[in-house]
């Protein structure tokens, strides 16, 4: 459970998601996948990854909206945004 200060510190972005929803607790999921790509191979070891943000309410209407930080490069992360 994150509020949206959390989301704005993580992301640097505003606590709304692309599809326009106001981020409130509990409507975000926050999480961690791993990866290799430009934006995290320079990351020390074990840090290699973006940290995940899922609009819980887009879900909710079937569509998956995550976010990725740092922004991903690449292939491979589908649904990024
Ligand atoms: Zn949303
Ligand atoms: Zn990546």
């Amino acid at each position: 459970m994150i509020c949206a200060d959390t989301w704005r510190t993580v992301t640097g972005m505003a606590a709304i998601c692309p599809n326009g929803h106001q981020l409130r607790p509990g409507h975000v999921l926050v999480g961690w996948s791993p990866c290799g790509c430009a934006n995290c191979g320079n990351q020390p070891r074990g840090l290699r990854g973006h940290r995940t943000l899922q609009c819980l309410d887009c879900r909710e209407q079937g569509e998956e909206m995550v976010r990725y930080n740092p922004p991903h490069i690449g292939g491979g992360h589908p649904n990024r945004a």
